[in-house]
């Protein structure tokens, strides 16, 4: 640096002041010997002045322009001053270089994400983007746009809205209708959005095919094994029929029937997953179904259990009547199959702050901690051998599943081995809404009667 190198000169304020009072005491004696000490006094004063203004002035220019210029050369008190500056300059610039890299190293390691990332300000403008963020249709020239202008999908814009971050969205993507992608958003910082997108386009093409195949095989085992079940019942009840063959034609008439319950319970558990988007948003009169369902139970279990139904009246729900009627009596029938004879079976349907809910409660057999969280699999039981002979299929808790998640609701289980169980489906306030009492009254003395075809 020009002061001297990078070193300050030594006690740079003692030699100023030693300089300074030379100056005063020459200047002070070629006054007296003029008789004018005032003014050369306040001559030099003014031209100490001068010269500091003009440091400032240069140190000034400099910090304004340094980019472009060297430091010039600064003596007396402001050469420590200059040689500080130019430190902090070179530190600061080396740490800007650093910066520049690593933002380099950054946005080559992002560039080569395979998924999409879109940093985002509060108010969702685009402050940055990766090269696939062309999966959402977004370009380098949509930098500063709010991301809600350029992707309209209503899901999204109302995913973005509510903040509800916790979950990620799948949606069809803006920039092609083929492709489907996963969006998360994950807040960092104190106003700043990253948005990550991934393609779940092959995920979804090969959940498809298996639901396809699920549906097709169970679609194709369901005639011949209807003739099969048909003829098998004949047989059972034909005299002439060998007594040797009674027994064995017993089972196979129990088996095949059994079949038949898991082709109709995959079919139906396909359907509801085939059909996209949640549940349709009709008013059902939820404690009307209840008491068919309370009817059915009835007959199920010939009078052996005790079935009692609470449900608030004027509650209804918004969605798939069959569909629900299929979730409540898996749960009910379930907790008839259960239960041991002379057990208690509780349905409460009501109102809560949240929303609604129904609870399934029943005096059984119970379940054990550790299977909970596996229950709503497909095919999974507690006791093979007893499902088996309850005549159940493995899949009525994987439907509740479904149609609760299509009706956005959720399931609760409960259950103490050898106490009894409680299953409880909340629904959310979105959707629920109020009937007249009177409309959900009981029509005719026909509890029994099914809520329509299709549903069981
Ligand atoms: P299943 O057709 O075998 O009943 P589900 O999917 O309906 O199949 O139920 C899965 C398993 O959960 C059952 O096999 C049973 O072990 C257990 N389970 C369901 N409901 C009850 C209940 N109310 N009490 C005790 N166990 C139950």
């Amino acid at each position: 640096m020009r002061p001297g190198g990078l070193k300050p000169p030594p006690r740079p304020w003692f030699a100023e002041l030693w300089r300074v009072a030379a100056g005063a005491l020459a200047l002070g004696v070629a006054g007296f010997l003029f008789d004018a000490t005032a003014l050369a006094l306040l001559l030099g004063t003014l031209a100490y002045l001068a010269w500091h203004l003009r440091q400032i002035h240069v140190t000034g220019q400099w910090l304004a322009h340094r980019k472009h210029r060297p430091l010039p050369r600064a003596r007396g008190v402001w050469a420590p001053i200059a040689v500080s500056l130019e430190r902090l300059d070179r530190r600061s610039r080396k740490r800007k270089r650093r910066l520049r890299n690593f933002i380099g190293r950054f946005e080559q390691a992002a560039g080569a994400f395979p998924d999409a990332a879109v940093i985002l300000r509060i108010d969702g403008g685009i402050v940055w983007m990766n090269a696939a963020a062309s999966l959402l249709g977004l370009r380098s020239q949509d930098l500063n746009q709010p991301i809600a202008n350029l992707i309209r999908n209503p899901a999204f814009v109302a995913y973005l809205e509510e903040e509800r971050f916790g979950t990620p969205l799948e949606m069809v993507s803006p920039a092609d209708d083929g492709l489907h992608v996963q969006v998360r958003i994950v807040p960092y910082g104190r106003d700043r959005r990253l948005l990550l997108a991934r393609d779940l386009t092959r995920l979804k093409r090969l959940e498809q095919i298996r639901q396809d195949f699920v549906a097709n095989v169970s679609h194709e085992l369901r005639s011949p094994l209807t003739v099969i079940v048909g003829w098998l019942e004949t047989l059972a009840h034909d005299e002439a029929a060998p007594r040797r063959w009674r027994h064995p034609i017993s089972q196979m008439s129990q088996q095949s029937g059994r079949m038949c319950r898991i082709v109709e319970d995959l079919l139906k558990l396909s359907r509801i997953e085939g059909t996209p988007g949640g549940a349709g948003r009709l008013p059902v009169p939820v404690a009307e179904l209840l008491e068919s369902v309370q009817g059915d139970a009835l007959g199920i279990s010939e009078n052996s259990h005790r079935i009692r139904l609470e449900a608030e009246r004027g509650a209804r729900l918004l969605g798939d009547c069959n569909e629900l009627y299929s979730a409540f009596s898996n749960l009910v029938f379930n907790a008839i199959q259960y239960t041991p004879e002379g057990g208690e079976i509780r349905l409460r349907w009501r109102r809560e702050e949240e929303g609604a809910r129904l609870e399934v409660e029943d005096t059984g057999i119970g379940i054990d901690e550790h299977h909970l969280p596996r229950l709503t699999e497909r095919f999974y039981r507690v006791d093979k051998a007893r499902s088996r002979e309850v005549g159940g299929t493995g899949l009525g808790l994987a439907i509740v599943k479904h149609v609760l998640m299509r009706h956005d609701a959720t399931l609760e289980i409960c259950s103490r081995v050898d106490a009894g169980s409680t299953f409880t489906c909340r629904f959310p306030a979105s959707r629920v809404v109020a009937g007249s009492a009177e409309e959900d009254a009981p029509r005719g003395a026909d509890p029994a009667a099914g809520p329509g075809s299709g549903a069981g």
